[in-house]
């Protein structure tokens, strides 16, 4: 049994998964980063012990999936934006100490994608990456069944990738990111910058664009055209550079898969002739809003679990 630690920017979720990834207790508090590092700590160690005893578990070992950048193999949190202060705590350090149990932890997007190459879409898949689309743009790249870690053991940010010098400036500073043309706050700035003065811009938001397309809005419809062929133009390059054997899609955007899968497919197709495109497989993430906890737990098995790793 997995202790699971998903620590977001908003919100930490706390839980317990079995070996089959199936999640048997969970409850989340605000991640409230201004309160420190060591408060998180210590409601995180009350949460996972109350998950615990609610599932009448005892935890074998505890992954942990995080925000990042965080180093993964000595458990420091980095320069993390959203956990201004954090810099240079150890959740896996305080949580192993406190439960007597081995942990392990790693960005959140490789825990998402571990999740999935194990227990979700991209089951059976040696070569996968995972692309979650939501306030901005993250992935982790599964390679012969193992997370692929750059210099440094950092985690490559392929929402950072860029697809125009000459678009928009990216909160990381660069210009023309795939995340500053194609995650769901684009759309909305987008209708914002094209649509005519009288067009209704309140409480716009990509869920709510998508909506409106469907019903037949027209500027909706167009918000949605150029998100998937964005979306396409991003996943065409890891097409044509990683030619994995699958591409997972998750994350809130992707609530509304239907709407973009036609023009992702149809970018790809004319941007991936050198490779074979055609047999790359394009799923939807399939573990739902648990998973960033049932990834968290795929985080421990791929660590200290080869049996438990995506190969198997
Ligand atoms: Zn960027």
């Amino acid at each position: 049994m997995t202790g699971a630690i998903d620590i977001g920017g908003t919100k930490i979720a706390v839980g317990v998964v079995d070996r089959n990834g199936r999640v048997l207790a969970k409850t989340e508090c605000a991640t409230d980063p201004g309160r420190g590092f060591d408060r998180a700590m210590q409601r995180i160690v009350e949460l996972l012990a109350q998950s615990a005893s609610r599932a009448g578990v005892k935890l074998t070992g505890i992954g942990i999936g995080c925000t990042g950048p965080v180093d993964p193999l000595t458990g420091l949190v980095g320069n993390v934006s959203f956990l201004p202060g954090w810099e240079g705590g150890n959740p896996v350090g305080v949580l192993s100490a406190e439960f007597k149990v081995p942990a392990a932890m790693e960005n959140d997007a490789d825990a998402a994608a571990l999740g999935e190459a194990v227990w979700g879409a991209g089951r059976g898949k040696a070569r996968l990456i995972c692309v979650t689309i939501g306030t901005g743009i993250g992935g982790g790249v599964i390679l012969e069944g193992r997370i692929y870690r750059g210099v440094a053991q950092c985690h490559p940010e392929i929402g950072h990738h860029i697809i125009d010098p000459l678009g928009p400036l990216c909160s990381c500073g660069a210009r023309g990111c795939w995340e500053s043309l194609a995650c769901g706050p684009s759309m909305v700035e987008w209708i914002k910058t094209n649509a005519p003065t009288n067009y209704n811009l309140q409480d716009l938001t990509a869920r709510e664009i998508c909506a409106q397309a469907q019903q037949g809005d027209e500027w909706a419809k167009r918000a949605v055209e150029r998100e998937g062929y964005y979306l396409g133009v991003g996943l065409a390059n890891l097409v044509t550079m990683f030619a994995p054997d699958a591409l997972v899609l998750g994350g809130s955007v992707m609530k509304s898969a239907s709407l973009f899968l036609a023009r992702i497919h149809e970018v790809i197709r004319h941007n991936c002739r050198l490779v074979p495109y055609e047999r790359v497989e394009i799923s939807v993430a399939s573990l739902g809003p648990d998973v960033g906890l049932i990834g968290a737990a795929q985080v421990w098995h791929h660590r200290f679990s080869p049996s438990g790793g995506p190969t198997s």
